[in-house]
């Protein structure tokens, strides 16, 4: 085999396109941990491209001899023994995965649902040198190598793990002559990172099947690698736990990025979702805010909430006024059947104590409970509607303090020049000693201080022992209580959770591009 049969990760050619597409098919796209790139587009925001998992994806196979074709399924099955998301070929009609054999073209795929914003009449996949001819061998590294992009995989030299001793020069005017690559084409496949530390990657996996083979005139220390020809154990692993057996129960999450591309910046977003479980009557929904990418040229303004609510579905929007850009922004929800004795909840806007255009740097209001608790329940805040001035830095936060067993003080307060006209908070209370749930809050400034700002933070919650029981994956609903960003750049923070088990989850509160995040806090439910 050649080294010059190398392949190319496609990128989508409208990227906030592509973005709204893999939102729509998995929307843990949008609030898992982000894998964008860490080059251009310049402010794209990070979503990932995974698809639904449990899912069926269709496979054509556009041309070709009967014996590549039947190669190709072949190898492309050798991730499916590994993974809960089927390949079904099929000779006609739709598919989500559309494949050429032309010997004029390079082998290239795009990465995971970036295949949905293709062009429905072309090929989103091409081998480039598959022959009745081509050894077994080949037929197993290319293919699989093809699918595991496919998958979503992207090239394990691109791991932020991988700490490659590049001789930059040497690799320039390799690829220069064996590819035909331009300096921005080798920068682009071969030295460019993805940005974060859990994607595909928890070390770098010199047997992978997603990893170019290193020629060791290319390191400065010789290193080299070969072709790898079958699928690596961490491959196996990862394509595991990126599609487990277990399905997990999604999480009311509304993303505006749903219904537009974040490129097209509106004033109002809007999902019908469907509610299930909640009883005869209305239930009641107590909202958070946990993405926001919104233009620092005007004043901070959004505001989530739900209406039409009923048994069976509620209307959540996020919306802005005014003169503000809200290029994307995203909600989850908790919802609390009627008739519910044990959990109560509602809301309280700054506006009920004082008027917008009168703002103040402090706002407490006694929350009352409708049913008095036997014992001070737990309470848990979130933020649901701001508007903040654009001059100064975007400061606030909303916490309940002494709470006791017939109320709590919910507080909405922003500090130093910051100039707050008008905030809302949701609050949500349930009994201290109920089982099977717990909650609580995590903070940037737990894992650093705020004056050492940087846009990936990450930390981990530990359950009480005992809280869920073996083979119970809790969802854990998370919004933010506070926000710290400076007003030089848009505001751009999104929270995520990952490895999320009966023991704890890892969070991520993440901000990009030029955005400088100093900090966030956020409070969470796990049930
Ligand atoms: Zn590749």
């Amino acid at each position: 085999m050649s080294l010059n049969h190398l392949c190319t990760q496609m990128p989508a050619q409208d990227r906030a396109q592509a973005d709204m597409l893999a939102v729509q098919e998995n929307s843990y796209n949008g609030h898992q941990v982000t894998a964008g790139f860490t080059g251009p587009p310049r402010g794209a925001i990070p979503v990932k491209k995974m698809w639904r998992n449990g899912r069926t994806l269709r496979v054509k196979i556009l041309n070709g001899s009967s014996k590549v074709r039947s190669k190709i399924q072949q190898y492309a099955n050798a991730w499916t023994p590994y993974m809960n998301l089927k390949l079904e070929f099929v000779p006609s009609g739709q598919a989500e995965i559309r494949v050429t054999i032309d010997v004029s073209n390079a082998s290239w795929s795009y990465v995971g649902t970036d295949a949905l914003a293709a062009d429905p009449n072309s090929q989103t996949m091409n081998f480039g040198w598959l022959t009745d001819n081509t050894s077994e061998i080949e037929f197993s590294r290319v293919i699989t190598h093809e699918f595991g992009h496919a998958l979503g995989c992207i090239h394990e030299h691109q791991s932020p793990a991988a700490d490659i001793p590049w001789d930059k020069p040497a690799v320039y005017a390799y690829y220069q002559k064996t590819q035909d690559w331009t300096e921005a084409q080798v920068d682009q496949n071969i030295f460019e990172h993805f940005n974060d530390s859990t994607t595909q990657f928890s070390a770098f996996d010199p047997r992978s099947i997603i990893l170019y083979a290193i020629p060791a005139s290319l390191t400065t220390n010789r290193l080299s690698v070969g072709w790898n020809t079958e699928l690596s154990a961490t491959d196996q692993s990862f394509i595991s736990s990126a599609y487990p057996a277990t399905i997990a129960a999604d999480v009311a999450y509304f993303n505006t990025m749903e219904v537009r591309p974040w490129d097209k910046p509106a004033k109002e977003a809007m999902k019908s979702q469907h509610l299930a479980g909640t009883g005869d009557a209305a239930p009641t929904l107590a909202l958070g805010l946990n993405c926001l990418d919104v233009g620092n040229n005007a004043n901070l303004r959004v505001n989530a909430f739900a209406d039409n609510v009923s048994a069976s579905s509620a209307d959540v929007h996020i919306d802005t006024w005014a003169d503000t850009t809200l290029y994307a922004a995203a909600v989850t929800w908790f919802t609390v059947p009627a008739g519910n004795s044990d959990f109560q909840t509602g809301s309280f806007c700054t506006e009920d104590d004082h008027a917008w255009d009168h703002p103040q740097q402090k706002t407490a209001r006694q929350i009352t409970f409708t049913r008095p608790y036997a014992a001070p329940p737990k309470v848990i805040v979130w933020l649901c509607r701001l508007d903040l001035d654009r001059s100064t830095n975007y400061r606030v936060t909303a916490t309940g303090t002494d709470v006791t067993t017939t109320g709590f003080t919910l507080h909405l307060d922003t500090w130093a020049d910051t100039k707050l006209y008008s905030a809302t908070a949701s609050w949500i209370a349930y009994p201290a000693n109920r089982a099977n749930i717990t909650s609580g809050t995590y903070s940037i400034t737990d894992v650093r201080p705020w004056d050492k700002p940087q846009s990936v933070n990450a930390g981990r919650i530990q359950f009480p022992s005992g809280c869920f029981q073996d083979g119970h994956t809790p969802q854990v609903f998370h919004a933010f209580n506070s926000l710290d960003v400076d007003r030089k750049a848009n505001v751009r923070v999104k929270l995520g959770a990952d490895n999320v088990g009966k023991d704890g989850f890892d969070w991520h509160i993440d901000s990009w591009a030029d955005t400088v995040l100093y900090s966030a806090g956020v409070s969470y439910i796990a049930v």
